[in-house]
């Protein structure tokens, strides 16, 4: 791992930001090394970031699990890796950056009044006077327009947020700062010109664009990835029981992982080293090739 970080200097800066809820399973390891054949291919960096903000979902010792599997499979990052636990002070200074244009607001409205408003929040605790009674999180004002970008793999990407989304929660009830606030925080303090991750969050990405406009940020360029979703059609996730992945079959899986991004990797080259794998995957990227829509059932990449 490079210990020189001079991010100004590089035109693509990527990064991977995996929640340390257990292990990496195949999902993530398709966002790790899709993001990774990304940044390399572009000659840029690819930085890492540990999305533990709420340790109430992460088990102890999963953070170090992870990197463990990332650098058994040869994805290893630049740089230091950022910590979204030690980044506190910077959310909080920017909700006050919210707070003091009068985006924000304190809102109690139970999870099943909002349910009964067709789960899109309806603003009623916009303008109220009275305090909170109970818990309560912070909502930011959404606007009435479109927000639209031009998505490397999915294409062109379009949202009313106060229509589609409503406002949406930036610290949470139980006072945790969620995750479109940190996220935005985080990028521009790592200087990320380039996002590639998983399809379960192009949905997010609106509002994102919309907290880097409030803050004055650049917008980087982004490229959702297809899922893999499993027979009842839900993404792959700890939730889902998906198995974590075994880097004793390193090679395997990085072999599968490429496949899966649209890339044709010679059976020849299945039984070189990771690191070998991985070159290859560098020196013919090319995310145009990326489908859309993932096209391998679970059964097939689990199966031994
Ligand atoms: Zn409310």
């Amino acid at each position: 791992m490079s210990s020189e970080l001079t991010n100004q200097d590089h035109c693509y800066i990527g990064r991977f930001a995996p929640s340390p809820t257990g292990p990496l399973h195949f999902g993530s390891l398709i966002a790790a090394v899709a993001s990774f054949l990304d940044a390399k291919a572009n000659n840029g960096l690819w930085l890492m970031r540990m999305e533990d903000l709420d340790p109430l979902r992460e088990p102890k010792g999963a953070a170090e699990k992870i990197l463990d599997q990332l650098i058994n499979l040869g994805l290893e990052w630049d740089g230091e890796l950022l910590y979204q636990s030690t980044r506190l002070e910077d959310y909080d200074k920017t909700l006050q950056q919210l707070a003091k244009k009068e985006l924000c607001y304190e809102c109690d409205c139970s999870r099943s009044a909002i349910k009964s408003m067709g789960s899109i929040y309806n603003g009623q605790c916009r303008n109220r006077i009275s305090k909170p009674c109970s818990d309560y999180a912070i909502r930011l004002r959404t606007e009435n327009g479109i927000i639209e970008f031009n998505d490397l793999v999915q294409g062109n990407y379009r949202q009313n947020l106060e229509v589609e989304i409503g406002d949406f929660v930036i610290v949470r009830k139980d006072k945790l700062f969620a995750y479109q606030l940190a996220v935005v925080a985080d990028d521009a303090l790592q200087n990320i010109t380039h996002i590639i991750r998983g399809n379960d969050l192009i949905d997010s990405t609106p509002r994102q664009i919309y907290l880097q406009q409030l803050l004055n940020y650049k917008t980087p360029i982004y490229g959702h990835i297809p899922i893999i979703v499993n027979a009842q059609g839900q993404k792959l996730s700890k939730q889902h029981f998906a198995t974590p992945i075994d880097t004793k079959h390193g090679p395997k899986l990085i072999h599968q992982a490429m496949k899966f991004l649209g890339l044709s990797p010679p059976a020849t080259i299945r039984q070189a080293t990771v690191k070998e794998q991985l070159a290859w995957g560098i020196a013919v990227w090319d995310i145009q090739a990326v489908p859309k829509l993932a096209n391998i059932p679970e059964s097939s990449l689990t199966a031994e």
